[in-house]
């Protein structure tokens, strides 16, 4: 429903703001345990030194960590060459390697019956294990059987698959052979998969039968063959067995799981380059055309190595939890590359987080004893909607660290985590990366034992990650309190390389605007004690009478009430101040209080805490969630801008959104508004 007028005149009180300081972590970087290689630096005694060293001495620190952490089949003989102005970055120079041997052979020989993957299936209690030297086997099979139907190295193979045993055997298996993974999220309609494949250039599409997430099965094949129809370029479609449901053939149809059993189990792996591609993937869309981007082997497999173990305190025997989709940057770095490239037991999420009740997640941290859980602020959000009995209910000891990623997370989120979830004696990980950074960038861990953890902000660069805020007049702001633009100074290991046949792209969007800095896009503040904190979209902040407003900030204030699930607030034009806020506000289920009430309320809550300039003045109510997501969970406010001016023809590309029929919602919203 939504609400243009007064309903019944019960309100109730706005919470009073949440007053946690935050916590400390639990267990503190342990320099000579967790990073032995320390002895090579000199005068490193403490956390702070060894990040201090890394920014300072960038190729050391990069080199000896590549060397110990990394198989090589040919030692690197130079760390680094890289160029910002022409966004050109070469890590590990003349090493020869194979990721898939870094991921799975080397612990196969070590740790054989090691559970590498647990698949969770949309049905709870329908989980399925993969020991290393069953993954071993099946990749190699994988692999052979690619190479067996003409995939060579360098050929790009479209994966559109759900999350599950095969599907990451796809990946390691194109990593074997040195073919480009591009995996397209299972749930795109046929024309994102047809745009992605024309993009790309892919001949080879693997896929299944059919997938099912929440219980609602989805036609993939059905899509794949009209995505095929409409591209030029594809000569093979492996099709495996996830329903075993009958569907459509074309003579392009191989079965995929027929080839593999039939194929060798054990593939020599390719030979390839530090700086060969290891794969492309399509970012979420949330501004716009989603961008091809790449990574290649050894810089990234590194960062992601690394950032797994320290940013969420992995140790061996943890079951490690990130519940995100690899058709995500999330699940590729910390489903697939980070965890099992440390010998780590990932599970594979293939449903969905209310299903079939809100306490799936924690059935499942229970069932499976998991370690650290790894999911979005917006499922954190979907799940406060609900009675804390669903959480409350499950055994959660087993967790160490809780960690978010894919927008800022509110303070209420972030504290329902802490305290209903963790129970308040887990670390709260807020962790700030993008596609392009191909891992976490920003985030409270690690850091010395019993630093403090900050509610709801990322806080602390990882080792070699060196932030700037860059003002308004182009210049870096050092100073605390400074707001502006969030770039890197230095290039990391795991930097995308380019935007697939686009570098002119890649170079306008990330390097161009401010010389010599990786520009993410996003909006970042250096608070008073130093720590970073992300303020959103540099798109969407506001300047309102001259004034920069982030959207986030007041979305964290109108969140707060007891009332409100969600918001999301943009800025449109006004005659005098430039811009004004607009917002969207979801009510939580079994709301029926007086809606002009609640209006007043937010206001006077955002007049109160921010400033009056920050006061949306129109604000769209519905009690149901009709705020337009992308399908990774993202919030596409440039929709919400257009539909809050009435251009409800100019909504540009929907291609990514996660249920587009939200959009006519809003618009019959919108105009009931008036
Ligand atoms: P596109 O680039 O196509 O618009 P996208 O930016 O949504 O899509 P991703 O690379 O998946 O695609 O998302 C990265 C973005 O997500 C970041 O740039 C940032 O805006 C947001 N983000 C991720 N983690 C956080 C976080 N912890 N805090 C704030 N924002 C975050
Ligand atoms: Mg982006």
């Amino acid at each position: 429903m939504i609400w243009c007028r007064s309903i019944l005149p019960v309100v109730r009180q706005i919470k009073s703001r949440w007053i946690s300081t935050g916590s400390r972590l639990t267990s503190g970087f342990s320099l000579s345990t967790d990073i032995p290689e320390i002895e090579n630096f000199k005068g490193v005694n403490s956390y702070k030194d060894l990040h201090k060293f890394s920014i300072t001495n960038p190729d050391e620190f990069w080199g000896t960590l590549g060397r110990s952490r990394i198989d090589w089949m040919k030692p690197f003989d130079k760390v680094s060459e890289c160029d910002m102005h022409k966004g050109s970055f070469k890590w590990f120079l003349g090493g020869q390697l194979n990721v898939s041997v870094n991921c799975v052979d080397r612990h196969a020989a070590k740790t054989p019956d090691k559970v590498a993957l647990i698949w969770e299936k949309d049905e709870p209690n329908e989980t399925e294990k993969v020991t290393y030297k069953e993954l071993l086997d099946l990749v190699c099979q994988v692999a052979n059987c690619l190479r067996d139907n003409g995939v060579k190295k360098g050929d790009r193979v479209a994966i559109y698959m759900p999350v599950s045993p095969m599907a990451v055997a796809a990946m390691l298996g194109c990593a074997r052979i040195g073919a480009i993974h591009s995996v397209v999220y299972a749930g795109f309609k046929p024309d994102s998969l047809a745009e992605r494949i024309e993009d790309a250039g892919v001949e080879t599409v693997l896929t299944t039968d059919q997938c099912v997430r929440g219980g609602e099965v989805i036609e993939l094949k059905k899509n794949v063959d009209e995505a095929v129809a409409k591209s030029s370029t594809v000569k093979r479609v492996l099709v495996s067995k996830r329903t075993g449901a009958e569907v459509g053939k074309t003579p392009l149809d191989i079965d995929f799981d027929e080839a593999v059993a039939k194929a060798s189990k054990w593939c020599e792996p390719e030979v390839m380059n530090s700086e060969d591609m290891l794969f492309m993937l399509y970012t979420s869309g949330s501004t716009g055309k989603p961008k091809g981007i790449v990574h290649s082997q050894a810089g990234y497999l590194l960062y992601t190595n690394l950032t797994q173990k320290f940013v969420f305190d992995y140790q061996e025997g943890d079951i490690f939890g990130c519940v995100a989709d690899i058709g995500w940057i999330t699940g590729h770095s910390y489903v697939v590359y980070g965890p099992l490239s440390n010998g780590a037991t990932t599970v594979l999420f293939e449903s969905k987080p209310r299903y079939p009740d809100p306490g799936r997640y924690w059935d499942m941290v229970e069932r499976l004893k998991i370690n650290q859980f790894y999911c979005a602020p917006t499922g954190i959000r979907s799940l406060l909607r609900s009675d804390n009995s669903f959480v409350q209910k499950y055994d959660l000891s087993s967790l160490r660290v809780l960690a978010s990623v894919g927008e800022p997370i509110d303070h209420e989120a972030w504290e329902w985590y802490h305290t209903v979830v963790g129970g308040g004696k887990c670390d709260v990980v807020d962790s700030w990366w993008q596609t392009e950074t191909g891992g976490i960038a920003i985030a409270p861990r690690p850091s010395g034992a019993g630093d403090k953890i900050v509610p709801a902000i990322a806080m602390r660069p990882f080792f070699g990650i060196q932030p700037a805020i860059l003002g308004r007049d182009g210049k870096e702001d050092t100073s605390l309190g400074a707001n502006g633009a969030c770039c890197i100074k230095y290039p990391w290991p795991s930097i995308a390389r380019t935007i697939y046949g686009d570098h002119e792209r890649f170079l306008e969007t990330y390097f161009n605007k401010y010389p010599g800095y990786y520009f993410s896009g996003d909006g970042v503040r250096l608070n008073q004690e130093g720590y970073y904190q992300l303020t959103g979209r540099m798109d969407d902040v506001m300047s309102i009478s001259g004034i920069r407003q982030g959207s986030a900030e007041v979305e964290d204030v109108i969140d707060e009430h007891p009332d409100v699930s969600e918001s999301a607030v943009v800025g449109i034009p006004h005659e005098i101040k430039g811009e004004e806020p607009f917002a969207y506000v979801i009510t939580k289920q079994g709301v029926t209080g007086d809606i002009e009430q609640l209006k007043t309320d937010l206001q006077h809550k955002v007049r109160e805490r921010i400033a009056g300039f920050a006061v949306p003045r129109q604000m769209f109510f519905a009690d149901e969630d009709i705020l337009p997501k992308t399908r990774s969970g993202k919030i596409m406010r440039r929709i919400l801008r257009k539909i809050a001016v009435d251009e409800f023809e100019e909504l540009g590309d929907t291609s990514t959104l996660a249920e587009p029929a939200v959009v006519e919602k809003l618009i019959q919203g919108r105009i009931l508004m008036k």
